[in-house]
């Protein structure tokens, strides 16, 4: 790897010190450009520092409109919202690098990014962790055969790279991420061929599951994958009924013809650089699995760091946002003090967030945050 220097880097490397970086956020999706926001709103000095060549998360992604209220982008298609919040990244000149990995935290408190074939530090009074989450993974025969993907992972390469990845798509989990890709892949023109879930329900919303169902679409509810078929690639998945401790009933199976198996069982949070940064992680199974140990303020157990969005605990865009006003403007405060302008956006994003954790599908989550005690 060659040293990094300033004729190499497409930026100046004198921005990338504590004197001139107060709050730098990693991860540039709905949670981290709102975190940003917040607090260059503020006055603070922002860095956003994101793995993609663009800004938005996952919301580049997301054709579909989201629900929900006025104030929460309801109606908006997730695509959009990641060009509203852009835009006023753009408007407040807040600094951005992309396409660069953050790949480590080291001592005294020095980020190492990765871009390009360059390695440079990166160090800043707060951070704020908004990373998201990556997709869980099934171990069954042949897991390891072509065509076997995540779901996310195809919306991406439909959605953003125009490339449908099979013809015919067996999908593994209905949450909203196994209702919402299917779907769209129907509108791409691709044949579904069942979705599967373990449950005995439908896990994502009925508004979802309803369109799936009016496609045509049947659901196997009680039912996993025990296998893929297929020499050089998929060419078939065989699921089989599940008894009430989830065990294979001998007997069950039916053989489905597909050429991709969509993998669509949950996320869990990317806490990996916060365990390198000595972050109290607690396991929390309603949260997504081990997530950072945060207060109401997003404050981690190291006082400097914050963290939003689903790195914090699997949810959604909407509470993604308000947490990153949280975290943001919390970085801000815990520089600077409080303002009459800080615990405005803090307050407003508290009370929107109470609220959208007042509907049933948020139970889950009101308990799991429960579990997280200093
Ligand atoms: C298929 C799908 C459909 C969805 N539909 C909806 C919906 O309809 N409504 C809704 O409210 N929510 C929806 N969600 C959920 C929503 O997209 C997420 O909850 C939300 O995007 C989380 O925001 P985030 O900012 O925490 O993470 P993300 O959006 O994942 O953003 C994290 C960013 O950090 C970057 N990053 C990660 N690690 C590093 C690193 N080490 N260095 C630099 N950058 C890094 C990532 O590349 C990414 O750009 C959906 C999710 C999926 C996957």
């Amino acid at each position: 790897m060659k040293e990094p220097n300033n004729r190499d880097l497409p930026f100046d490397l004198s921005l990338l010190t504590s004197d001139k970086v107060d709050i730098c956020v990693i991860g540039g999706g709905p949670a981290g450009l709102e975190s940003a926001i917040a607090a260059k709103e503020l006055g603070a000095r922002v860095l956003i520092i994101d793995d993609n060549p663009v800004l938005g998360g996952q919301l580049i992604k997301q054709t579909h409109k989201f629900f929900g209220s006025k104030a929460h982008y309801c109606g908006v298609r997730g695509m959009d919202i990641a060009t509203i919040l852009t835009r006023s990244v753009e408007e407040l000149n807040i600094d951005v690098i992309t396409s660069a990995t953050v790949v480590g935290y080291y001592d005294n408190d020095i980020l190492g990014i990765l871009k390009e074939d360059a390695l440079f530090p990166v160090k800043a009074k707060r951070y704020v962790f908004a990373a998201g989450a990556s997709e869980n993974m099934l171990a069954f025969e042949n897991a390891d055969l072509p065509g076997v993907y995540g779901a996310g992972a195809v919306q991406t390469m439909m959605n953003v790279y125009g490339v449908v990845p099979g013809m015919r798509a067996l999908v593994i989990g209905s949450g909203n991420i196994g209702l919402i890709v299917p779907y769209q892949l129907l509108q791409a023109g691709v044949d579904v061929a069942a979705i599967v879930e373990v449950l005995d329900h439908v896990g994502g919303y009925h508004v979802h599951a309803a369109k799936i169902k009016r496609a045509g679409v049947p659901i196997y509810l009680k039912h996993t994958i025990i296998k893929a078929q297929g020499t050089e690639c998929v060419e078939a998945g065989v699921i089989s009924e599940v008894g009430d401790k989830y065990e294979c009933l001998l007997g069950t199976e039916k053989t489905i013809a597909c050429d991709m198996i969509l993998i669509a069982i949950g996320l869990s949070p990317l806490t990996e650089l916060l365990y390198q940064a000595g972050c109290r992680i607690d396991y929390v199974p309603e949260l997504g699995g081990h997530v950072p140990f945060h207060d109401e303020n997003m404050m981690t157990s190291q006082p400097h760091i914050f963290v939003c969005g689903d790195l914090a605990c699997i949810e959604e865009a909407s509470t993604a946002m308000l947490e990153g006003k949280i975290a943001g403007a919390e970085a801000y405060e815990s520089l600077y003090g409080e303002s009459k302008k800080s615990s405005a956006i803090v307050q407003q994003a508290r009370t929107e967030l109470s609220t959208i954790r007042t509907s049933p599908f948020e139970e889950r989550i009101v308990w799991g945050r429960k579990k997280l005690t200093p």
